[in-house]
């Protein structure tokens, strides 16, 4: 039969719309916005002036290949500038990448509780999402390489992931990373690896720069405060560059973006200084609410999730309304498959105290 109007693909219509954290909460004025994981301290002083020097040649379109943002990322990280892309947000990258090496029939793999862009993206080709359980609220490598098939064309993994905020040792990485068929492209979406301080954790760089098949994200969304601008980047073997620049947009990356993006990434000391922040309050937070009674995730990340029981009066959903009511705005996860649990990004001293203080009247404690 044909359609009376027009029909998008097949998959489109089965995506549920990514619904970011909030914003505003009605009827209060000052509020902390702890519900997208953003850094609480801002980009680096340098970059807000790159980016407002450009407002002055806003008639000029961007340099389409982000020379200059590449070698500055190439030197910080002693990689190849030539096997780098950057992107509008690490979500044009990972779309990019979808669209690349996924369509009709294909599937793509990703952990329960992993991040809400790969089924968005997977669905959008007419590939199909498949989805690994994890365990403890973790990536199980085991059982992402059980749900490999001969339509497997993609595996996305978060590490650390969000919401949840765990990772894998870069062991179980290359573990997982050796068990892949060589046709199947693994893809680290490492965007809160500047916060992790573990021993056994690596980004990925060294498995890109040793295989065919793997490639990383990273993005100026979190430590460096450059969220509102969209600015990502990915790290891939050169064929996977090459495919990558053939179907991104020729300027993808607005000159506002790449400017603030290399005083940013070459800002060493404001990320130290925002790791270092993030570190004290992760631990003081995680503390904190564990003495309140309330089970907290470990994470590698720049936020916690927080699991609430499921008496009512106690609830997540009450939780978060309780917390709204006081500016507080935290991110409710039941897209995520987590309903009894709201996810925290640590914010300021003032917030992270405040939030806690919060949650123990709640809880009907007093802190
Ligand atoms: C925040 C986040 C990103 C970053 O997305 P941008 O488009 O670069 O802002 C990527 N992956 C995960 C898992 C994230 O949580």
């Amino acid at each position: 039969m044909t359609a009376t109007r027009p029909q998008p693909r097949k998959g489109v219509l089965q995506i549920d719309a990514y619904v970011p954290g909030k914003s505003s909460a009605p009827g209060v004025t000052k509020v902390f916005k702890l519900s997208s994981n953003e850094t609480p301290l801002g980009p680096s002083p340098k970059a807000i002036e790159a980016y407002g020097a450009v407002g002055k040649r806003l008639e000029d379109y961007p340099d389409g290949s982000s020379s200059d943002l590449r070698d500055a990322i190439g030197r910080v990280y002693g990689l190849d500038p030539d096997r780098i892309v950057c992107g509008a947000g690490s979500d044009d990258l990972l779309n990019l990448l979808a669209r690349a090496y996924l369509g009709d029939g294909d599937e793509a793999i990703h952990t329960t509780h992993g991040f809400l862009v790969y089924p968005i993206a997977t669905l959008g080709t007419g590939a199909t999402p498949v989805v690994a359980p994890e365990k403890d609220f973790t990536a199980d490598v085991d059982a992402i390489l059980s749900r490999v098939t001969a339509k497997t064309k993609m595996v996305f993994l978060a590490n650390p992931n969000n919401p949840t905020g765990t990772y894998i040792p870069f062991d179980e990485v290359k573990r997982l990373h050796n068990g892949l068929p060589a046709h199947v492209l693994l893809v680290i979406d490492a965007a809160y690896a500047e916060y992790v301080r573990k021993n056994d954790y690596e980004a990925g760089i060294e498995l890109v720069a040793t295989s065919e098949n793997v490639v990383m994200t990273r993005t100026f969304s979190k430590i460096h405060g450059l969220a509102a601008l969209r600015l990502g980047w990915m790290y891939g073997p050169a064929h996977v560059i090459d495919a990558i620049n053939r179907i991104r947009g020729p300027f993808n990356v607005s000159a506002p973006a790449i400017a603030a993006g290399i005083a940013a990434i070459e800002d060493a000391a404001h990320q130290e200084h925002s790791r270092e922040h993030n570190t004290e309050w992760l631990l003081w937070l995680t503390e904190e609410i564990a003495k309140l009674g309330l089970h907290v995730t470990p994470s590698a990340a720049n936020f916690v999730l927080i699991h609430f029981p499921h008496n009512k009066g106690r609830t997540a959903a009450e939780a978060n309304a309780f917390l709204m009511r006081r500016g507080l705005i935290l991110r409710q996860v039941a897209a995520y498959k987590l309903p009894n649990a709201l996810r925290m990004s640590i914010g300021t001293e003032e917030a992270n105290r405040l939030v806690v203080k919060a949650l123990a009247e709640f809880l009907g404690q007093s802190a």
